[in-house]
């Protein structure tokens, strides 16, 4: 199937009689006919539900449609996509290990790996993802256990050049991490160019209309787990198994959901699946309108007298133009960012003129919506950390939706009439 198809039809294939339409499975357990049956399932002999702290099938149905959209073997929705990341990274690290990360990459990510996995004993490097990979190479420790970035980062817009990551990374038997937000599987599918996980914010592009938080860990089956002892030795908590033994198919992911998704609980309700799926049936159709969309606005922003720059990697100016038409051949995603000529107080004049556009901690949905990072989403971070995200006082990141784009384009030109 290809990518279009697989959206809305992988995952739930209703049998004879079955609803037509992905049922909510509201219900925090499941009734067996014996215990004997139980306990294979408790020792994972037998494959079913249990609770739904670990698993639940409406999430099932979702969770095998966003593997197979990515490429994958296997995927677990969480509660956040904050939760996939912290679960992501734990399934490997604990305290004493280190972590490279691309400086570009989300505020909230940064706060969790700077601060929050710093109080778990896990340190982290960031590194200029454009850097060459002897340069890069020398910022890995013997105890770095894996390499993180986005494919169009939140909000700098750098694209990455995964298929170098991928090399970087498989160069010192490490694995590749990619938060695959922006981009979506629609844009791009990071396990075709050699990245080893994959990671979703869901409350983005994959809902679509922000109504549901929620993240995902989507895992490759490639990478060679063999290599780290949490997956050579029997698991205690789990009475013995061994995931790269046990779980030779899926080891990555099996271990986040049966170790640490039972400890941390950070689930998705049934009801959030039911309507992530409903967005991701229409993915397809709506980034080609998103990525249309951006490009006309970014075009027109380019020609304004009053910006000084704009960041949109479809951009033919752009520095990632050649990176995003080989990693995002159908488009730049939606999400655009510029300079304002002028002040912070000059950004929050342009945007309190807005009358379409709405101020939202948001972005990735399908209304447009701005916001002015440095004084808000990204306001923790310290002067020098702003400018290695790549975020200036006077950025404004522009979320371009899916309405008419002369309406969108009408609504700018006012505003920047101040
Ligand atoms: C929003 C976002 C996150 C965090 O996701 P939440 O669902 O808000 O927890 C992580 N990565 C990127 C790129 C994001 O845009």
């Amino acid at each position: 199937m290809k990518i279009e198809t697989k959206l809305i039809q992988a995952g739930y294939n209703p049998k004879n009689g079955d609803p037509r339409v992905l049922p909510i499975y509201q219900s925090t357990t499941y009734a067996y006919d014996s215990s004997a049956h139980l306990g294979d399932l408790f020792d994972l002999k037998a494959e079913g539900h249990i609770y739904s702290r670990i698993s639940n099938p409406t999430l099932a149905f979702v969770e095998e449609k966003l593997a197979k959209a990515e490429g994958g073997v296997g995927a677990m929705l969480t509660s956040s996509g904050q939760s996939a990341t912290l679960l992501a990274i734990l399934n490997i690290c604990s305290s004493g290990d280190h972590i490279l990360s691309s400086n570009s990459i989300y505020g909230g990510t940064i706060n969790l790996l700077s601060h929050t996995l710093k109080k778990f004993g896990i340190e982290v490097t960031y590194i200029n993802q454009d850097d060459d990979i002897s340069k890069l190479e020398k910022h890995i420790r013997p105890n770095t256990k894996l390499i993180f970035a986005e494919t169009i980062s939140n909000p700098a817009l750098t694209v990455l050049d995964i298929e170098k990551f991928a090399k970087f990374a498989s160069k010192n038997n490490l694995p590749l991490f990619v938060d695959n937000t922006f981009a979506t599987p629609y844009l791009c599918r990071p396990f075709e160019h050699g990245a080893d996980v994959v990671i979703h914010s869901t409350s983005k592009y994959l809902d679509g209309h922000a109504t549901v938080l929620g993240g995902a860990i989507v895992d490759s089956g490639k990478f060679d787990w063999t290599k780290f002892s949490e997956f050579t030795t029997k698991d205690e908590s789990y009475h013995g198994i061994i995931y790269a033994k046990d779980f030779k198919d899926a080891p990555f992911i099996t271990k986040a959901r049966v170790q640490l998704m039972r400890d941390a609980g950070a689930m998705m309700s049934p009801l959030s699946a039911f309507l992530l799926n409903l967005g991701i049936e229409t993915l397809h159709v709506r980034m080609q309108r998103h990525c249309e969309n951006a490009l006309q606005v970014a075009k027109y922003l380019d020609n304004h007298k009053k910006i000084v720059k704009v960041n949109y990697p479809n951009l033919k100016n752009n520095a990632y133009y050649d990176l995003c038409k080989k990693y995002c051949p159908e488009g730049g995603s939606g999400v655009i960012s510029f300079l304002l000529d002028g002040k912070k107080d000059d950004c929050i004049k342009f945007m309190d003129k807005l009358k379409l556009a709405k101020i939202v901690v948001h972005v990735a949905d399908l209304r447009t919506c701005v916001l002015h990072p440095a004084s808000t989403t990204h306001r923790q971070l310290s002067e020098s950390q702003l400018i290695d995200a790549g975020i200036q006082p006077n950025l404004i990141r522009f979320s371009v939706g899916l309405e008419n784009v002369l309406d969108i384009i009408e609504d700018l030109e006012q505003a920047l009439d101040f």
